[in-house]
């Protein structure tokens, strides 16, 4: 008989696949498999981002707004290696638009 959702703790005498030695395999293997990926994710979040170059700052003069909440700001230094398609900020999760302001 199948465990019944919910019930909690596997049935006494039930094996995952009716062979406990391939019981054991499949545990470690999975046991592996979770420890690789565990390492993977582990190593990826403690690698530091890059130095920032300070040649690849630029100075800018450009307010934005946002179209959803009307937050504005602006920008003075952008980083040209950061910057995709010279796409704007984002807020709100949309892009902001640029304000033309003549000074
Ligand atoms: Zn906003």
């Amino acid at each position: 008989m199948p465990p019944q959702a919910g019930s909690g703790a596997w049935p006494e005498g039930e094996k995952l696949t009716g062979n406990t030695v391939f019981d054991v395999i499949l545990a470690i293997l999975l046991g592996l498999v979770i420890w690789r990926m565990s390492l993977a994710v582990i190593r990826m979040l403690s690698t530091p981002p890059t130095e920032v170059d300070p040649d690849d700052v630029v100075s800018v003069d450009q307010d934005y707004t946002c179209t959803v909440c009307g937050a504005e700001l602006t920008m003075r230094a952008v980083n040209v290696q950061n910057v995709q398609d010279n796409a704007p900020p984002r807020h709100c999760r949309e892009e902001m638009v640029a304000v033309w302001r003549p000074s």
